[in-house]
């Protein structure tokens, strides 16, 4: 998925919830674009370089999952975690909305893509199937 989308929705939300959150709202953002920072992570361990545009570049237009490496906020596990947290820090509920907004935006260019099967959604599948299986999958 394009940056620029993740950026530009995660504003919209932000602004629509904005109203009854005030400025809590804004957490909207980390939620629905900064969690892309690990394709940025992976990029750094895979490739032992921190050059941001040439990891841009490489999780979108080569491939998203480094070779043995998963994306750990794009994992159903992460995304539990986070939910039972907003129960109880209130503050969370902005996460995860921005993070629902992210995911469904990643599932619809996943299945547009015909990926969605080859991504890593799962953090205990990949350490129960290996890490070493190579996911060539295009970057979201
Ligand atoms: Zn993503």
């Amino acid at each position: 998925m394009n940056l620029s989308v993740h950026f530009i929705t995660s504003i919209i939300l932000t602004a629509i919830l904005s109203p009854w959150w005030g400025y809590q709202s804004l957490i909207v953002i980390v939620g629905g674009f900064l969690i892309d920072v690990d394709h940025y992570l992976a990029y750094i361990i895979e490739r032992k370089d921190m050059n941001l545009v040439k990891a841009y570049k490489f999780n979108r237009y080569e491939k998203t999952s480094v070779n043995g490496f998963i994306n750990v906020f794009h994992t159903i596990e992460f995304w539990v975690v986070c939910a039972i947290f907003s129960f109880y820090v209130e503050i969370m509920v902005m996460f995860v909305m921005g993070l629902i907004l992210h995911m469904l935006l990643d599932i619809i260019s996943c299945y547009i893509n015909h990926c969605l099967l080859f991504k890593r959604w799962s953090l205990i599948a990949t350490m129960i199937s290996g890490f070493d299986n190579v996911n060539n999958s295009k970057s979201h």
